[in-house]
């Protein structure tokens, strides 16, 4: 089969369109006939070894096909899968835990039922549970426009919360505006000053911070003394270790590292977050825009614009024809 392969950390130029054997599904495991595949922050990690796998390996993590094979004969070949945790996605087969699989219903737009999980469970993590937002809440997400921004920004709206972001360009500020956020902001130095005068003062009750080096000191501005910092990711590279005292000068805070393992871990868990993102889109009450896709063996290309900042949502790997 053809797959993105990577031999050794690096750029982006390390992902490889090759041919590689096609896996073999465990008995706990279906493979699948990928369709497309996700593209997210974490490949990144994972392609530049910050996170690390036994090489050569092939990357991604979640998409949607169509299952060939159960091993234990009880999904029939056929049924249209996504996934969010099959290591191995940017290829044309997949091996996936049976417990990781949500069905999608034929009609679904493919490469919307292709990026959804990841992000949107993240979003649903962050939201309903890290801090679980409500009326009058007041939340900021970092990287408004991007893909878990997109989709967190419109569920902490839904929750009633009031929603403040950061964007680097006038066509992110746009776009997180139409997603239901109240004050878009721009990464100045000070931004986190600018948000608490906006709250006349008292700052925010939740900081979400996927971009990481570049924003975690604002963030620890931005939020209200007892208030939550939720360090979800490091779009803009690892925040370096800091003294527990930080978070007593700003007002006995939370801080958090979460992440989408920890909180599927529990029994039903993963189930009940994926079925409520999949529900949403079908309601029409969650819109996740696909900005962009590309052939498989563009993987690269797909990385090095979600690096230079230029992407907006989510973007996808078509991998084989519907
Ligand atoms: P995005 O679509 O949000 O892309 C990253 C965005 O980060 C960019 O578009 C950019 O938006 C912003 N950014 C700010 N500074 C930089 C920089 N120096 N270099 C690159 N980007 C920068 O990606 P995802 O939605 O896939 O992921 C967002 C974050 O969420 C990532 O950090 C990811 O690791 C994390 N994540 C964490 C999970 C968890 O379980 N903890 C699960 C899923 C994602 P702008 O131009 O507005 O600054």
């Amino acid at each position: 089969m053809h797959a993105i392969q990577i031999a050794e950390s690096g750029g982006p130029e390390v992902l490889r369109y090759t041919e590689v054997p096609a896996p073999l599904p465990t008995e706990e495991e279906v493979l699948v006939d990928v369709t497309v595949a996700g593209v997210n922050y974490i490949d990144t990690y994972y392609r530049e070894g910050i996170y690390s796998a036994e090489k050569p390996f092939i990357p991604g993590f979640e998409g949607t096909g169509r299952v060939v094979y159960d091993p234990q004969g009880q999904i029939a070949e056929g049924t249209l899968v996504a996934w969010h945790h099959a290591f191995g996605s940017y290829a044309e087969q997949v091996c996936v835990s049976r417990k990781g699989l949500v069905a999608v219903p034929d009609d679904f737009p493919t490469e919307i039922a292709a990026s959804m999980l990841l992000q949107g469970m993240t979003a649903h993590f962050l939201s309903h549970g890290v801090y679980e937002l409500g009326e009058g809440d007041t939340c900021l997400i970092t990287a408004g426009a991007g893909g878990v921004g997109q989709l967190l920004t419109q569920m902490a709206s839904s929750l009633g919360a009031t929603v403040y972001t950061v964007v680097s360009s006038d066509e992110k500020e746009k776009i997180s505006y139409a997603c239901g956020a109240e004050h878009v902001f721009r990464y100045r130095e000070g931004w986190g000053e600018q948000v608490r005068r906006l709250t006349g003062g008292r700052g925010i009750d939740v900081v979400y911070d996927g971009v990481g080096q570049s924003t975690f000191f604002e963030s620890l501005e931005a939020v209200r003394a007892r208030g939550t910092v939720a360090l979800f990711g490091a779009a803009s590279g690892p925040v370096e270790p800091i003294d527990p005292q930080l978070l007593n000068k700003h007002g006995s805070i939370f801080l958090t590292r979460p992440s989408l393992g920890a909180w599927t871990a529990q029994e039903g868990e993963f189930q009940m977050r994926a079925q409520a993102v999949v529900q949403a889109i079908m309601d029409g009450d969650l819109k996740l825009n696909v900005s962009a896709s590309y052939p498989l063996e563009e993987a690269a290309q797909a990385h090095r614009d979600l690096q230079s900042r230029s992407t907006t949502g989510s973007i996808v790997l078509r991998v084989t024809p519907d």
